[in-house]
C-alpha cells in the first residue's frame, strides 16, 4: 500500500472540477486518505515548490499556486504514485494522453489542474508538507 500526494490546482478549483478529479480517483480504486482546502501564501507555494527553485518558471509558477484556493488530498493505494501520475497526464497538455485529467481539462503547461507526487521520498515531503498525522485516515 503506497500514498501520494495530490493537489488539485487554483484553475482545477476555479473550473468546479473538485468532483470530476476525486470521481477520477475512487472510479479506479484510488482511495481518498485525507482532504481538505487551503489558499496558499506565496511563501508557502516557495516551500513546497523548493525543488524548482532555479527554474526560470519558479516565480511564475508560485504566484499561480497561491492566486487561489486548492484542494490538497492525501490518496492510497497500490502503486498509487504512478497510478495517479498516470490519470493525471503529461505536464504539458499537448503532451498529455488522450483522457487524462490533464489533457481533458488544462489550460497551458503551468495552468494543468493538477499536481502528483513523483517519487515515494517527495510523496512523504509533500504530504507532510500540508497534513498531521491525526488528518490522514487510515
Ligand atoms: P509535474 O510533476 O508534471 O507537475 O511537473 P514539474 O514537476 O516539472 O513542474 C511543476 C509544475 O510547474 C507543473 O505542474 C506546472 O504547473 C509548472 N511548470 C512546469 N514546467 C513549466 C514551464 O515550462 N513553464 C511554466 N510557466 N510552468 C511550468
Amino acid at each position: 500500500m503506497e500514498r501520494t500526494l495530490s493537489i488539485i490546482k487554483p484553475d482545477g478549483v476555479a473550473k468546479g472540477l473538485i468532483g470530476e478529479v476525486a470521481r477520477r480517483f475512487e472510479k479506479t480504486g484510488i482511495r481518498i486518505a485525507a482532504m481538505k482546502m487551503i489558499h496558499m501564501t506565496k511563501k508557502q507555494a516557495q516551500g513546497f515548490y523548493a525543488v524548482h527553485r532555479e527554474r526560470p518558471f519558479f516565480d511564475s509558477v508560485t504566484d499561480f499556486m497561491s492566486s487561489g484556493p486548492c484542494v490538497v488530498m492525501v490518496l492510497e493505494g497500490d502503486n498509487v504514485i504512478a497510478r495517479n501520475r498516470e490519470l493525471m497526464g503529461a505536464t504539458n497538455p499537448e503532451d498529455a494522453a488522450e483522457g487524462t485529467i490533464r489533457k481533458d481539462f488544462a489550460t497551458d503547461i503551468e495552468k494543468n489542474v493538477v499536481h502528483g507526487s513523483d517519487a515515494p521520498e517527495t510523496a512523504a515531503f509533500e504530504i507532510g508538507y500540508f497534513f498531521n498525522g491525526l488528518e490522514i485516515v487510515g
